[in-house]
């Protein structure tokens, strides 16, 4: 640690990556300081956490606090519920076929981040400032943070700061954006029939509508529709909304309940130009936005915090400045081809859905008949989707320690 710095790294923002990344940094003895203001609301979304995902909460120790409010995923169906000529046969896939028990879990975003906060709150070397960073100033040797009447100095930034990241900012990164013609509406519901661990997706004209299975005889859905659609959705009542979502559902959960409040996502795919700069490294969402399609987002997040941890647990035990060009190349290099090749696959399906093009949906068709008839086709399907594995995962989403 330099002479004139305050902790090694900072984490900015206590929303689920940054405070896997500051759990990660510490778990090697990184002198962390976490900058988590309180949420500006509650957050209404619930996130399927991936196999690779649960390895880091495991090897982070906070699995076991979680597990019990999680829903395993041991079935993805999808279902094409769209009335074009070309449709596409029904097919599922088992985690058993890849050796699992489970492809991941679903939880509430907001239990998930209240036990990371506490775990946090109880990690030796995470100090936590429960203001926002107002000013963030990169400097030859360190980065200067000031909140309220505070100011840090670290080596390190790891800026979990959000879309709208100040961190980003101060580290002259743009974003390339596309905007999509949908919004997505997320929401929980009780339902009369068991999911039986089955997560149902129905591929529809304006996009997919997604049921995933949540602890008892509950399912959060992610409902990709028209906005015209989204505020025909919004302005219905409690009991209106549970009927049309029973009906778009097919009735496959019996009775359905809409339970809690609404919530309403602009759909984009929104990239950071590079990954770091100027000793600042963008971990979740101040780095990359996906779609709510195919549970990418947080799951890529939770790798950039891995990622970001491993190379300064490498770099110290080098003796090496862990905010040098050294460390920001490697997880430039790391995370890009990860996080572009997703937002490619995501946008690409959502894209697929959308064009009136027939050949577009006869490819879309066979495609998925291969994968329901050609076993290897489908594993190695499902094996892209749960993300990268062995020597290209982060040594924590391997289930090894830092
Ligand atoms: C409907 C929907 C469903 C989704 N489902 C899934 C899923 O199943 N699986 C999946 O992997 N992903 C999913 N996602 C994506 C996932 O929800 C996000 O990727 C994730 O929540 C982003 O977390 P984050 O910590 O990067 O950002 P955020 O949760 O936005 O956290 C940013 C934090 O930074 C703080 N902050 C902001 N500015 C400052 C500042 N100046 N100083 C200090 N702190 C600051 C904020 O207060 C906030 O707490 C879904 C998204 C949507 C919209």
């Amino acid at each position: 640690m330099g002479r004139t710095h305050t902790a090694e790294v900072a984490v900015v923002g206590g929303g689920p990556s940054g405070l896997v990344a500051a759990l990660a940094l510490a778990s090697s003895g990184t002198e962390t300081v976490l900058f988590a203001p309180p949420p500006p609301g509650p957050d209404r979304r619930t996130t399927a956490l991936l196999d690779g995902s649960v390895r880091v909460l495991e090897a982070l120790g906070v699995w076991s606090e979680l597990v019990g409010h999680a829903a395993p995923l041991r079935r993805l169906r999808i279902v094409d519920a769209t009335r074009r000529l070309v449709r596409a046969p029904e097919v599922t896939f088992a985690c058993g076929e890849l050796g699992l028990d489970a492809f991941g879990h679903n939880i509430e975003n907001e239990i998930l981040r209240r036990v990371l906060r506490e775990a946090a709150g109880k990690q030796a070397g995470v100090r936590i400032i429960d203001v926002g960073v107002e000013a963030v100033i990169p400097e030859v040797d360190g980065v200067a943070l000031r909140a309220g009447d505070r100011e840090e100095r670290v080596a390190l930034v790891a800026a979990a700061d959000g879309r709208h990241s100040i961190c980003r900012k101060a580290a002259g990164i743009s974003m390339s954006r596309r905007e999509f013609p949908q919004v997505a509406l997320a929401l929980n519901l009780r339902h009369s029939r068991p999911h039986q661990d089955i997560s149902t997706e129905f591929h529809t004209e304006s996009g997919p509508f997604t049921l995933v299975p949540l602890p008892g005889d509950r399912s959060s859905l992610v409902c990709v529709v028209t906005p015209d659609d989204a505020d025909d959705l919004m302005a219905r009542d409690d009991e209106n909304l549970s009927r049309e979502i029973e009906r778009r559902a097919h009735s496959i959960l019996g009775r359905m309940e809409v339970d809690g409040a609404r919530g309403r996502f602009p759909l984009s795919v929104e990239l950071a130009r590079a990954f770091a700069s100027q000793r600042i490294t963008l971990v979740g969402e101040a780095g990359h936005l996906l779609p709510p399609i195919g549970a990418q987002g947080l799951n890529l997040g939770i790798r950039d915090a891995a990622t970001v941890a491993e190379l300064v647990a490498d770099a110290r035990r080098a003796d090496e400045d862990i905010g040098g060009a050294s460390l920001l190349g490697e997880f430039e290099a790391r995370r890009r081809e990860d996080v572009q090749s997703r937002a490619l696959a995501v946008e690409a399906m959502n894209r697929s859905l959308l064009s009136d093009f027939l050949p577009i949906h006869a490819l879309r068709g066979a495609g998925l008949s291969l994968f329901s008839r050609v076993g290897f086709l489908r594993r190695a399907l499902m094996q892209q989707g749960l993300g990268p594995r062995d020597a290209v995962a982060p040594r924590l989403a391997r289930g090894e320690a830092l």
